[in-house]
């Protein structure tokens, strides 16, 4: 995006949009528009400053202040604008009393703020962005359902008609809240988002979620010993114990002390897998979650950090549903320097619960179907939730129905990042000469392209053509520079518009103009005089191939 000049960085996570980004820019935002109002959402805009005071009515001034803008005014009054559910709850308080009113869907399109731990990847995680964030309001469950329902295949429609290939997967609420989502991500290998789907089945799911259903537990030598200390002198990490133990990784109990809601808990996980701390609050029903620090870790498992094991442990010992039936086990022995070999889980420490805790990873099994997930990386474009009554009923959006009785607004929110998915499209559509741009938000339609600007019925006949295009309704890009037609023809490929028309003396010599498809590389000719007519016709083909290719 830089190298074809289509925005400028300012500094980390903040960009300049250039004219030909700008253009690309207000493509994506147009058919974000016309599908959200073709879905029966309502356009406001709301402002990006909001009193702090308004935040911590709903808690989550704790839960998001490290990712918001905290400014005062001059009055010392705290503003901050990460997103807009509080607001537009609030909103609805006032202007809503009535089930008459209902269902309604809020939308806009508009600047956020985040103060991003690591402002990243140009437009893709930015400080400055521009979202598209929706609200409905339903009287009851169902109808929310059915409004989630609608916004879910709006999203479909939106990126499928932005040229992008999106998986739906399901996802974490994190601090939105509320008891489902979907994300919708762009596959990419750059993406920042990891996640599974099924070879089988249509379970797809983000790794912060995603379950996987564990398999027989491996029974190792020793399975039928009683559990021995060996020492283990300043050997702490998986690698260090296993490779003295000559075994694989997996047949280690890791053991992690938690400190969830200010009680110490165990979790035990094999080896070779890492906890999935998101899945391991929810598994808890913890509102925090934190690993304990050294001096927690040595009060309750009497060892320095890298020797706890589940065996002898006073707390309470959750145990991953992966390492339910391990025998001849290896795992710390709450001692300095030793390890218990020939460890059975069940038979030498007391589990208070099995769990999934660990990331699903390539090649287990789907936790509907059995059958094996591929990981893969993924960019989250858009992200759909449903949120119940959660902010309804902190902020007083209220309405009575028919009876008279008062009730929260059933809610959902509904999330684009407009700019993330400009460039998502590009991460999708590139070759090693740059962008292949989708008609729907190309900058421009067509370039047309004078070889030689020095050259008079060259350059008569583009100004023809491209006049007659604009009439015909056709946005055209018209290179006039006066430069070497090497560098021109490159920049024609770097900036990557759908139709390269050329204008030079050759082709014009063998009665035409040359019209180059960027998506297929394939070159046609056109008599002058039909030329307009040709590339009208041509681009309808051009945008029927985007239809197709998603
Ligand atoms: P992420 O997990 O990527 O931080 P989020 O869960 O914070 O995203 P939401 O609050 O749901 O994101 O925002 C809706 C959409 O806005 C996201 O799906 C994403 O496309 C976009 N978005 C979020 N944060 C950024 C950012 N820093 N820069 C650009 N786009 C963003
Ligand atoms: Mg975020």
């Amino acid at each position: 995006m830089l190298r074809a000049g289509l925005i400028r960085r300012l500094s980390s996570g903040l960009y300049t949009f250039l004219p030909l980004g700008l253009r690309a820019l207000q493509k994506v935002e147009r058919i974000v528009r016309e599908e959200m109002d073709r879905a029966g959402a309502l356009e406001i805009l709301m402002p990006a400053l909001h009193p702090q005071e308004i935040w911590e009515r709903t808690g989550r001034f704790e839960v998001l202040k490290d990712v918001m803008f905290k400014i005062r005014d001059r009055q010392e009054r705290g503003l901050v604008g990460p997103t807009h559910e509080e607001i537009v709850t609030d909103l609805v308080s006032h202007e809503v009393s009535s089930y008459r009113q209902l269902p309604m869907n809020l939308y806009q399109i508009q600047s956020k703020f985040r103060d991003e731990i690591r402002p990243r990847f140009g437009l893709m995680r930015a400080k400055e962005f521009i979202m598209k964030d929706a609200y409905s309001f339903d009287v009851g469950w169902d109808e929310a359902e059915a409004s989630y329902r609608v916004m879910y295949e709006t999203y479909r429609r939106i990126f499928r008609r932005c040229g992008l290939r999106t998986k739906i997967v399901e996802a974490d609420t994190g601090a939105m809240g509320g008891s489902s989502s979907h994300e919708f991500m762009v596959l990419a290998d750059s993406g920042e988002d990891g996640l599974v789907e099924c070879t089988a089945c249509s379970y797809a799911a983000n790794l912060e979620r995603a379950e996987s259903k564990a398999g027989e537990a491996p029974v190792f030598d020793g399975a039928e010993r009683t559990p021995e200390e060996v020492a283990t002198p300043n050997l702490r990490t998986v690698q260090e114990v296993a490779a003295f133990f000559k075994s694989p990784p997996a047949r280690l109990m890791k053991t992690l002390i938690y400190v969830a809601d200010e009680k110490p808990v165990a979790v035990v996980v094999p080896g070779d897998r890492d906890v999935n701390e998101i899945k391991l609050r929810r598994s808890l029903s913890a509102a925090a979650l934190a690993l304990a620090d050294d001096a927690t870790i040595e009060k309750v498992t009497g060892a320095p950090v890298g020797f706890a094991g589940p065996v002898g442990l006073k707390i309470p010992v959750y145990a991953d549903a992966r390492v339910k039936g391990y025998r001849g086990a290896v795992t710390g022995a709450n001692r300095k320097d030793a390890h218990l070999a020939n460890v059975d889980l069940a038979r030498d420490a007391s589990v208070a619960e099995y769990v999934d805790v660990t990331f699903a990873r390539d090649g287990d099994a789907c936790p509907r179907c059995g059958a094996a997930l591929q990981g893969k990386r993924g960019i989250e474009v858009g992200h759909v939730f449903k949120l119940g009554t959660k902010y309804s009923e902190q902020l007083g959006a209220l309405y009575l129905d028919a009876e008279g009785k008062q009730h929260p607004a059933v809610m959902g929110c509904y999330g684009i990042g407009v700019t993330r998915t400009l460039q998502a499209v590009i991460e999708q559509r590139f070759d090693k000469d740059g962008i292949i741009w989708p008609l729907s938000v190309a900058p421009y339609s067509v370039e047309v392209l004078v070889v030689n600007a020095q050259h008079e019925e060259s350059m008569a006949i583009s100004l023809r053509l491209v006049e007659e295009l604009e009439r015909g309704g056709v946005d055209v890009l018209f290179d006039d520079r006066d430069e070497r037609p090497g560098v021109k023809f490159k920049d024609a490929d770097l900036l990557g518009l759908p139709l390269r028309v050329s204008v030079g003396e050759r082709s014009l010599a063998k009665g035409g103009i040359e019209v180059r498809f960027r998506h297929s590389g394939e070159v046609r000719m056109a008599p002058v005089a039909e030329a307009a007519a040709r590339i009208r016709e041509w681009m309808g083909e051009v945008g029927a191939q985007l239809e197709e290719g998603s």
